[in-house]
């Protein structure tokens, strides 16, 4: 923690640093290695902020409070539904990564809060959401190249404990995935 809290402390500084720099070079331009500087500070900060809610939403993972997709399948918040069956939802991510960005869920969570807590019971399940993955992929014509991730506990920054299959497509994906 204290670690964390320094690290952004010199983000902090760092960050207030470059915006001095740049306030002192007046009106002018920031350069392109001062911008890109200042691009790579965000993203840093992005992923601890993002590392942060994981650990918080990992706290809760098991305590089998409903999560913001119960809501979602009980159609109690608005989501923009790209398929669905008796079994399975798909929508579309708040915050698309990709132009395509689809989350595909089981409507009965029944234990899979991540998929690194699935039991043999849950084997049919997971081929459904597998093969709705497809069929979303279909749908959103990027069967030519699509992606499907899911990120399983804190360490993968899963942010939701209902288990999800991300469908990512429309744009060229890099390998390593970040
Ligand atoms: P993960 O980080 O793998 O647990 O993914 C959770 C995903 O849920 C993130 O990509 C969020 O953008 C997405 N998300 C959270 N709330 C909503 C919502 N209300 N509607 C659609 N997507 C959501």
């Amino acid at each position: 923690m204290a670690a964390m809290t320094s690290s952004f402390s010199i983000m902090r500084y760092t960050a207030s640093t470059t915006t001095r720099a740049v306030r002192v070079l007046g009106t002018a331009k920031p350069s392109a290695s001062i911008v890109n500087f200042r691009r790579s500070l965000c993203r840093i900060s992005a992923t601890n902020n993002e590392e942060a809610t994981a650990k918080a939403a990992a706290a809760n993972a098991d305590s089998g409070a409903p999560t913001i997709f119960d809501k979602i399948i009980a159609k109690e918040i608005p989501s923009t539904i790209v398929y669905e069956d008796e079994k399975v939802l798909a929508f579309r991510d708040v915050n698309p990564q990709a132009p395509v960005h689809v989350l595909v869920i089981p409507k009965l969570r029944d234990g899979l809060t991540q998929l690194g807590k699935a039991e043999v019971r849950h084997e049919q399940i997971l081929g459904q959401l597998l093969y709705a993955a497809r069929l979303v992929a279909e749908k959103e014509g990027v069967l030519d190249g699509f992606r499907v991730v899911i990120n399983s506990g804190p360490d993968a920054c899963q942010s939701v404990y209902h288990l999800h299959l991300h469908v990512l497509g429309g744009r060229q994906m890099k390998w390593p995935p970040g």
